[in-house]
């Protein structure tokens, strides 16, 4: 499962990365970017998902496009 944000909705709160900090890291332009890895730990994949559904601003959603080789 793979993670994306999109710039355009994010507003750098900072959300997702203090849920899930493994994915999601604010970069120097101030909003948050995914991680480009597989997840693939439950915990932090459950995790990942929590801090998607909880940004205020639904900027992040699940990368189906990279995902085709997921488990
Ligand atoms: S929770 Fe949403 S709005 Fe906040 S930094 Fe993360 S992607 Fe951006």
């Amino acid at each position: 499962m793979k993670f994306k944000v999109d710039k355009d909705k994010c507003i750098g709160c900072g959300a997702c990365q203090a849920i899930c900090e493994e994915v999601f890291k604010i970069k120097d332009d101030g909003f948050a970017e995914a991680s480009k890895e597989e997840v693939k730990d439950k915990k932090i994949k459950e995790d990942a998902i929590e801090a998607m559904k909880g940004c205020p601003t639904e900027a992040i959603e699940e990368d189906k496009e990279k995902d085709e080789k997921a488990d």
